[in-house]
């Protein structure tokens, strides 16, 4: 049922939303999903869904099963995938060995925002990845200025 995923596509303002949401639930790591849809290798960002970061964590995240649940199927309702999962890093924008084992078992886009100066957290700090048969590969982030 997944698909490899060249590029993911989202909105500027949807970039600035996730900043600002990062700035206010740092120090913990912020958390959110994508639905969309996935049309060849490119998928879209039609929703984010923030999420609680139930570890409270600078190191780590976890979402509430329970609202998994019901993102799961509101995409599906609507004919539409989680497309990506969202979340900040209080270090580089790459995964951590523990994001690794999660994103073979989930493999949709993973977005990390590393923030590195919390004074500065900048959209152009994101970074798309996406575990795909036994490795992991770089997603482009193409933006849309509306
Ligand atoms: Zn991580």
């Amino acid at each position: 049922m997944s698909s490899e995923i060249h590029v993911i596509t989202i909105r500027d303002s949807d970039l600035d939303k996730l900043v600002e949401f990062t700035k206010k639930t740092y120090p913990y790591e912020s958390c959110a999903l994508f639905i969309g849809n996935i049309n060849g290798h490119k998928a879209t960002v039609d929703e984010i869904l923030f999420a609680e970061n139930i570890d409270y964590s600078h190191v780590s995240f976890s979402i509430n099963p329970e609202f998994l649940y019901q993102v799961y199927m509101k995409a599906e309702k609507e004919n539409k995938v989680i497309t990506g999962i969202f979340h900040s890093h209080p270090t580089v924008s790459a995964p951590s060995s523990v994001d690794l084992k999660y994103m073979e078992y989930n493999p949709v886009a993973w977005i990390i925002l590393g923030v590195l100066d919390e004074t500065n957290i900048k959209k152009e700090d994101m970074r798309a990845y996406q575990y795909w048969e036994n490795s992991i590969k770089e997603v482009k982030i193409e933006i849309m200025n509306i």
